[in-house]
This record gives C-alpha cells, sequence and structure tokens, in this order.
C-alpha cells in the first residue's frame, strides 16, 4: 500500500485525490491529512479514511477540530509548524501538494529533504522557489509528478532519453472571456471570472485562469519541470480543452495527449507512476467532439501571460516577486478591492519595482515574498 500524506485534502485538487483513493481500495493509505480552515469537512474526510494524523493550519478551525472530533486515537496539530512535524513524525512514500499559493513552498521543500516522492498540483511553489525545489530534489533524488494537467501531459509525452525534444506546446483554454475586448474586460465582475468554462477549481486559480496568469505560472512551471528554455515553450489557445498539452520533436513529430477534462486522470497517473492503470471515470468520445481549434493568445488583451514570459525569463526573484504580488491581487479583486484589469497592472508594477537576485535560503524567499506583498497591498490602497 502506498502512503499519502494529503495536503489542501479539503480543496478541489485534495477532495478529487480522495475519490482516486476510493477507486482503488487496498493500493494507497490515507496516513496524514491536511486543511486550512475547512473543519467540518476535514472531519468527515478523517473518520472515512481513519489516518494517523490531521493537521489544521488555521488556528480557530483547529480549535473546532478539536472539540468535536471524538477519534482519541487521532493526532490533531496546527499550522505549519504540524504539518513539518507531521511529515517527520509519520513516514509516508508520497506526498500530494494541493494546497493553494505559496504556502505550499516550505512542506514541499520539508517532503524533499526527508526524500518524499511528491505528487505537485501547488505549481505556485515552483514557481516562486523552483530554484530551492530543485536543489532539495537533487540532494534527496525524490521524485516530482506533476498533477496540472498540462504538465502531466507534457511528462507523458516526453520521451525518455529522446535528444531532440524541439518544443513544448502548451495548451490553454483560454478562460471565460477569451472573446472579450477590452472595454468588456474592463468591466469584469468577479462572479463573471468565478465561472470557468471547462474546469471546476479552486477560486484562486479560477481567477487565475481568466486573466491568463494561470498559464504565465505554467509557463515557469514547465521551464522548471522539463528544463526547456522559455523560447522553445508556447502557449496555444484550445478552447475545447480536450488536448491537454503536447510535445514536438525535432523530426516534426507532434505527441499529444487528450482526454476529458477531469483531473482525477492525472492526480492518478502521479498516484500510480510508473503504472498507468484502468479506472472507472468517464472516457472521451470523438463522436461528441465538434471540433478542436488552436490560436495563439491575445497578449495584448491579456497581458499576465506576457508579463509571465518576461519574469520567467528574468529568471531569479523576480518570479517569486510575481507570484507574491498576484496572490495579493487576487484576493483584492476578490474582496471587490480592485479591478480585473488591476490584477494584471497591479503585478507588472511590483515587479517594475524589484531588482531580481539569486534566492538564497527558503527565510530569503519568504522575505521577498513578503516585500511582494507589502507592496501589491500598497498599490490596492493607493487604488480604491
Ligand atoms: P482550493 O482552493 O480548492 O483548495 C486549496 C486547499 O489548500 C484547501 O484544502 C485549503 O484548506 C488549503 N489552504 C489554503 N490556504 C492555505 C494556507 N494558507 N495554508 C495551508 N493550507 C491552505 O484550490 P485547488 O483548486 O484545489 O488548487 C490547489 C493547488 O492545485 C493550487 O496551487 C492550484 O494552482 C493547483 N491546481 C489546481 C487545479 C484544479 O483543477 N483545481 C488544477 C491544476 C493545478
Ligand atoms: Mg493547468
Amino acid at each position: 500500500m502506498k502512503r499519502l500524506a494529503i495536503l489542501g485534502a479539503t480543496g478541489s485538487i485534495g477532495t478529487q485525490t480522495l475519490q482516486v483513493v476510493d477507486a482503488f481500495p487496498g493500493q494507497f493509505q490515507v496516513v496524514i491529512l491536511a486543511g486550512h480552515s475547512n473543519w467540518q469537512l476535514l472531519l468527515r474526510q478523517a473518520c472515512q479514511y481513519h489516518p494517523s494524523c490531521v493537521i489544521i493550519t488555521e488556528p480557530s478551525a483547529y480549535e473546532k477540530f478539536k472539540q468535536e472530533n471524538a477519534d482519541k486515537q487521532l493526532v490533531v496539530l496546527c499550522g505549519m509548524s504540524g504539518v513539518l512535524q507531521a511529515l517527520e513524525q509519520f513516514p509516508v512514500d508520497m506526498m500530494v501538494g494541493a494546497m493553494s499559493g505559496a504556502a505550499g513552498i516550505e512542506p514541499t521543500l520539508k517532503a524533499l529533504e526527508l526524500g518524499i516522492d511528491l505528487a505537485l498540483a501547488n505549481k505556485e511553489t515552483l514557481v516562486s522557489g523552483g530554484s530551492l525545489v530543485r536543489r532539495a530534489q537533487q540532494k534527496s533524488g525524490a521524485q516530482i509528478l506533476p498533477v496540472d494537467s498540462e504538465h502531466s501531459a507534457i511528462f507523458q509525452c516526453i520521451e525518455p532519453n529522446s535528444s531532440c525534444l524541439h518544443k513544448i506546446l502548451l495548451t490553454a483554454s483560454g478562460g471565460p472571456f477569451r472573446t472579450w475586448n477590452k472595454e468588456q474586460l474592463s468591466q469584469v465582475t468577479k462572479e463573471q471570472a468565478l465561472k470557468h468554462p471547462n474546469w471546476s477549481m479552486g477560486q484562486k486559480i479560477t481567477i487565475d485562469s481568466a486573466t491568463l496568469m494561470n498559464k504565465g505560472l505554467e509557463v515557469i512551471e514547465a521551464n522548471w519541470l522539463f528544463q526547456v528554455d522559455y523560447d522553445h515553450i508556447q502557449v496555444l489557445v484550445h478552447p475545447q480543452s480536450v488536448v491537454h498539452s503536447m510535445v514536438e520533436y525535432g523530426d516534426g513529430t507532434v505527441l499529444a495527449h487528450l482526454g476529458k477534462a477531469d483531473m482525477r486522470i492525472p492526480i492518478q497517473y502521479a498516484l500510480t507512476w510508473p503504472q498507468r492503470q484502468g479506472n472507472p471515470f468517464p472516457k472521451l468520445d470523438f463522436t461528441q467532439l465538434a471540433g478542436l481549434e488552436f490560436f495563439a493568445p491575445d497578449y495584448e488583451k491579456f497581458p499576465a501571460l506576457a508579463l509571465a514570459y518576461d519574469v520567467g525569463r528574468t529568471g531569479k526573484s523576480a518570479p517569486a516577486i510575481l507570484n507574491g504580488a498576484n496572490e495579493v491581487a487576487v484576493a483584492a479583486f476578490l474582496q471587490d478591492k480592485i479591478g480585473f484589469m488591476d490584477i494584471p497592472a497591479l503585478v507588472a508594477q511590483v515587479v517594475g519595482c524589484h531588482n531580481p537576485i539569486e534566492i538564497e535560503s527558503f527565510a530569503h524567499l519568504i522575505e521577498l515574498d513578503q516585500w511582494a506583498r507589502q507592496q501589491a497591498w500598497q498599490y490596492v490602497q493607493q487604488h480604491q
């Protein structure tokens, strides 16, 4: 049985990970479950999966959980220190990184340090702390299996030992506002932005998908995961979300990964790799497809994507600044403090004020991340 730690268990990826666990009885053992504030769901999950340890990172939710929990065998811990303690104390074979945002960096580094393989959904960790993650991985030799659907697709299309990988074709649905003009984009409400046409996801990534910042973060994620330079990562808008990404080889061959827009498929692949196993989830019916379209993205209407390319090319601390500023911008938009098009403008402004430097340590990264967040909140205050 593969022993799992699932961080972000109450979120979209976390709950779908548990559906994959359900689909393979006897194959996985849930040892650690961590969530932030939804203690009720975490309690139900604990009753169903009987983990050894549950961590609630939000202190008041932790208190509630402790009051309601009747299982005296269950170890219940609080905060990020609780997550780190659990990873040290309870042996697992794989950690599913499904927290949202930069909160995922510290446990990711801890897991790698302990030699625990990672099923990584939390792209912000790679964008912000890519150099630290890579260093920790090289040191321990632990595997990082991508969960992000595009990166799982690319991972599956990359032939081992191929010497002529030419480029990555990273597909993007284009989000709900693909066909909107600039004037309409400036009026977007959070209710409109929270409705993604093809995927049901957490709020942060749904807003990122609408601004195309998500695709920008994924370009940087692809650079870290596959060591392909930015000139050879091409974003293609593909509104049907059937082709999850492609890899082009030097001989002109293109390998594509197709399937239903169902995150359980890449989650399962990460959990069962290197095996591919049958599952009961719905399959793609080609006779129901009206057609597959591919377009170049509109960088002018969606400046976040161009900004992420620039920042990725700059490297060093620049992507960490972009990520921190973007997390604040999305939170401010969801609180009706700034408009939709202020999101990329805010991030560009904060990135523009920063002089990129090498990230030396985790503590250094946190300092940089905090600086970006402070600058971003200042921008929010000035534009209210
Ligand atoms: P979500 O908002 O549904 O869930 C986030 C989870 O993280 C929750 O369990 C929450 O309790 C936890 N969390 C939030 N803030 C936290 C904090 N400060 N400390 C500790 N835990 C915290 O998000 P999601 O859609 O499941 O996305 C999770 C990650 O996976 C993100 O990085 C996202 O970019 C990535 N991802 C998601 C999808 C998808 O389809 N949902 C696809 C690809 C990648
Ligand atoms: Mg994705």
